[in-house]
Parts: C-alpha cells; sequence; structure tokens
C-alpha cells in the first residue's frame, strides 16, 4: 500500500480516532495472582473487580478507559492498549 502523504495533514475522520483509541487489558501473565490487587479499589467507576488473588476482571460497561488503575499496578499487568 502506498503512502498516503496528504492524509498527514488532514482533519481525523471518525473512523481514525475509532482506531487510535485506548482499551484496558489484563495481562494475566504478568500477574503474580497471590495478593488483593490495589488496582480494584482505585478505580472510580467500580469497573475492576477480583475473586480471591486471582488477576482482576474488567467490566467494560463500567470502564471509561481513564488508566488511572494502570498506576497502582506493579508489575504492569493491567494496560492501555490501541484498540
Ligand atoms: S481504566 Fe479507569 S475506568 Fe477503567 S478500570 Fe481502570 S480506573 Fe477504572
Amino acid at each position: 500500500m502506498a503512502f498516503n502523504f496528504l492524509k498527514l495533514f488532514s482533519p481525523r475522520s471518525n473512523n481514525d480516532e475509532a482506531l487510535t483509541e485506548k482499551t484496558l487489558v489484563v495481562r494475566t501473565s504478568r500477574c503474580p495472582q497471590n495478593h488483593r490487587c490495589p488496582s480494584v479499589a482505585s478505580c472510580p467507576f467500580g469497573a475492576l473487580s477480583q475473586k480471591g488473588n486471582r488477576a482482576p476482571v474488567i467490566d467494560y460497561s463500567k470502564c471509561t478507559a481513564c488508566g488511572k488503575c494502570t498506576r497502582y499496578c506493579m508489575p504492569r499487568a493491567l494496560v492501555m492498549e490501541r484498540g
């Protein structure tokens, strides 16, 4: 596919916006799953839950993708990724 030079200087379309949006994901392989997750209590929208010491689970109907919880996860198991 040829590089579209003009697109660099054109306003973004809604479709471009959707491609650059970030989504919260849980990298369970990075989570030691041996403690209460501090990120759960950090979420202002109650979008994270945890059963026992398992990796946290995201309720995407509540998550606003603000990224706050990622700052409380030391092993970086909670990360924002481009959709
Ligand atoms: S990204 Fe924001 S809204 Fe989503 S779970 Fe983390 S703190 Fe809550």
